[in-house]
């Protein structure tokens, strides 16, 4: 039964400080197609409170890619999938200076440094840290970086850095999760994201959508990263890659992908809210509309994939008539 009969009410009380519930957060996921455009109104009345008509571009740099021991059944970099994709060992500090200008040319507001691993030893952390401080005297770009698992002393060292923020993703629902990773847990994740907190870092973690989760699944992560209190969050929407075990899966409609990104700007009305990776596959030509719920979006192309060019991404806000959030140093 539908428990919202306005989306502008449902947008009304979020701004004044009511959570959106449970059934509130199924209804928007289910609501019929031709009500879409009223739910993103609503989504906006949000998101413009909070963020205006600014948008936040991202720019990835895979900084070691491939052969990954972890087993997450969407990845082309585990080492367990069959996917053709460049592979290569830890960049040097050097190379991701370098790179750090692609991102600045691009207009970044946050410059993302992944790395496909369990989780980081002493080298990579030593990399990381020597990188990170050469670029923030060069750049005007907040920096995050996506690591693996963190112990609390690598936490200290990246802050200590000058690292911002520090992305775990927490992918999905705690009761789906071991459907997509059996190596390890979803408890490694939430503690991995608590000891970034605990150092002082914003933490980033998102999911993706399109895995074969139920309705309830994407709202327990909605509502998980709530009770977190995630900073920003990319919302990804599968991409099914040849050669991984969820490459048959396609269950996303532009349609679904946008009550989704509502839904996670209802039950996260301040956070950074990201259109993510699979944005160009899924939304295709509704690309423009996700930035009336999220306001921050990647430019570039992603890990693996291809994406829209950042020049791309700059003609979509300018036609949009929003602009581009600068950082403020
Ligand atoms: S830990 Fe990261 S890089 Fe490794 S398989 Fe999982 S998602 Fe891919």
């Amino acid at each position: 039964m539908k428990v919202v009969a306005q989306w502008g009410d449902l947008a009304d009380g979020v701004l004044v400080g009511r959570r959106v519930s449970r059934e509130q957060a199924l209804d928007i996921l289910t609501t019929p197609d031709s009500e879409l455009l009223g739910l993103l109104q609503a989504a906006f009345d949000v998101r413009r409170r909070f963020f205006g008509t600014r948008v936040r571009i991202h720019v990835l740099v895979n900084a070691r890619s491939g052969n990954c021991s972890e087993d997450c059944h969407f990845c082309s970099q585990s080492a367990s999938s069959n996917t053709e994709i460049d592979r290569y060992p830890m960049m040097s500090a050097d190379a991701l200076v370098d790179d750090a200008r692609r991102a600045h040319e691009a207009r970044a507001w946050k410059y993302c440094i992944v790395t496909a691993m369990r989780a980081p030893d002493v080298r990579v952390i030593e990399t990381i840290c020597d990188a990170v401080r050469r670029i923030r005297q060069r750049y005007p770009m907040m920096i995050c970086c996506s690591l693996g698992l963190l112990t609390p002393s690598q936490a200290g060292s990246l802050k200590e850095a000058g690292v911002d923020r520090f992305n775990h993703n927490l992918e999905t629902s705690e009761r789906f999760f071991p459907r997509i990773c059996t190596t390890h847990t979803y408890a490694d994740r939430v503690r991995t994201l608590r000891t970034a907190k605990e150092a002082g870092l914003s933490i980033c973690s998102g999911g993706i959508l399109g895995m074969g989760e139920t309705d309830d699944d994407i709202v327990d992560l909605a509502m998980s990263l709530r009770d977190l209190d995630a900073d920003s969050i990319p919302v990804n929407l599968l991409n099914p890659v040849p050669g991984t075990p969820l490459d048959s899966q396609n269950a996303l409609t532009p349609q679904r992908c946008l009550k989704a990104l509502a839904l996670f700007r209802f039950v996260n009305p301040d956070k950074d809210i990201r259109v993510a990776g699979g944005r160009e596959v899924n939304l295709r030509h509704l690309q423009p509309l996700s930035l009336y719920a999220a306001n921050s979006i990647f430019a570039g192309g992603y890990l693996t994939t291809g994406g829209l060019p950042a020049s791309d991404v700059h003609r979509m806000i300018e036609d949009l008539g929003f602009e581009i959030e600068e950082v403020r140093e």
